[in-house]
């Protein structure tokens, strides 16, 4: 368990600091080797992936493939990855015998969307991170009320979060993807601001918060990786 106060001075070294400094930090000077990036290879994701490849192209990149993504997903995830040089991914994902006794018919997500994530998501992840002292994510503030706090380096259980482009605001992620050409997730062209599975992501209408399509309809704001795992639903049948 990472303590509080190396948490403390890690925020009060980074936390101000423009996101390709605060990557440097934690890939070769404060984590080297001991470090993965987690990436939904979402409506935004392509920033921070270019970022991370400028500094080491090798970092290892975990993506939770759940079973359920949008085809275009995957598909995006092979075409940026090959467009921006990266050559430490690692799928990972739930295994066939427990998407069958946990999910047999693929309606988890509408009945139970906790306990369709503790599975597909927050499980596989916890063991990939086994291997890690420290993971780096693309969450920012302006994203959702919910994340309007997110400091760019947290403790997360047994490990620390950094969060690079926490500050940064859309136009600010709209002018990276300008100014280096990077590939766009294709579902952004049909109205989609922030992609997760089929069954849990919607078209969001103008004014809404970039996440308001997920999970719409539920009191539900986050898949369970931001948060303290939920171990009691993996038993579930
Ligand atoms: S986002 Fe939906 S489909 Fe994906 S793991 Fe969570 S509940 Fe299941």
């Amino acid at each position: 368990m990472p303590d509080a106060s190396f948490v403390a001075a890690l925020q009060r070294r980074l936390g101000y600091a423009p996101p390709r400094q605060i990557l440097s930090a934690a890939l070769t000077d404060l984590f080297p080797g001991r470090i993965a990036v987690v990436s939904s290879f979402g409506a935004e994701s392509a920033v921070l992936l270019h970022l991370v490849a400028g500094i080491d192209p090798a970092t290892p990149v975990l993506f939770v493939d759940t079973g359920r993504h949008f085809a275009e997903t995957l598909d995006y995830r092979d075409r940026l990855v090959g467009h921006l040089g990266l050559t430490g991914l690692r799928t990972i994902g739930p295994s066939e015998a427990e998407a069958a006794r946990l999910d047999a018919d693929l309606s988890r997500a509408v009945w139970d969307p906790d306990g369709c994530c503790a599975f597909r998501k927050v499980a596989p992840l916890e063991r990939a991170l086994a291997g890690f002292d420290a993971w780096i994510t693309g969450r920012k503030r302006f994203q959702a009320a919910t994340r309007f706090d997110l400091p760019v380096v947290e403790r997360d259980g047994a490990h620390i979060k950094v969060n690079p482009l926490a500050s940064w605001s859309a136009a600010d992620v709209a002018d990276y993807v300008r100014a280096h050409d990077l590939p766009a997730h294709p579902l952004l062209a049909q109205g989609y601001r922030s992609i997760g599975c089929a069954p849990c992501t919607s078209i969001v209408a103008p004014g809404e918060d970039p996440r308001a399509g997920r999970w719409r309809g539920f009191d539900k704001t986050e898949c369970g990786i931001h948060r303290p795992a939920v171990p009691h639903l993996l038993n579930q049948e």
